[in-house]
């Protein structure tokens, strides 16, 4: 297993703000949550947001729409995923803030090293510690 990367201060901000700002345009007409993501890859931030659906199932969240767009730019790999979800109440607990376990299935898969910064979190997380035991196949 390899370390995860780290950023620095200045990444950092500058993730989680491209995640908030992201997250304004998110569509969340049912659930009224909106969530950003930004993903730094090898050269660029690419951002997502949820994108929802009135057959509900099928809403993608803000974490692998902004994977598809580091994928579609062929920007890795993956050093770091910000998460910014702007509608949830500052006193939420922080698995409100956290990652449903598909976005962390895509996390094992495309950014495995990646280092999650979770805005509303008390600290970062690596991608293992999410999903120590991810499904793979050989
Ligand atoms: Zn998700």
């Amino acid at each position: 297993m390899s370390t995860p990367n780290s950023v620095d201060s200045a990444t950092r901000e500058r993730l989680l703000q491209s995640a908030r700002e992201a997250a304004l345009k998110a569509y969340a007409p049912y659930s009224k949550f909106r969530v950003g993501a930004a993903v730094l890859g090898a050269r660029d931030i690419h951002t997502g947001v949820n994108v929802e659906n009135a057959s509900y199932g099928l809403t993608l969240c803000a974490e692998r729409s902004a994977l598809s767009a580091a994928v579609v730019s062929a920007d890795r790999p993956i050093r770091a995923v910000a998460i910014a979800c702007i509608d949830a109440p500052p006193d939420s607990s922080p698995g409100s803030f956290m990652p449903c376990g598909a976005c962390r299935q895509w996390l094992a898969e495309l950014a495995p090293d990646a280092l999650l910064l979770i805005a509303g979190t008390p600290r970062d997380y690596t991608v293992s510690e999410l999903l120590p035991l991810p499904f793979t196949l050989e």
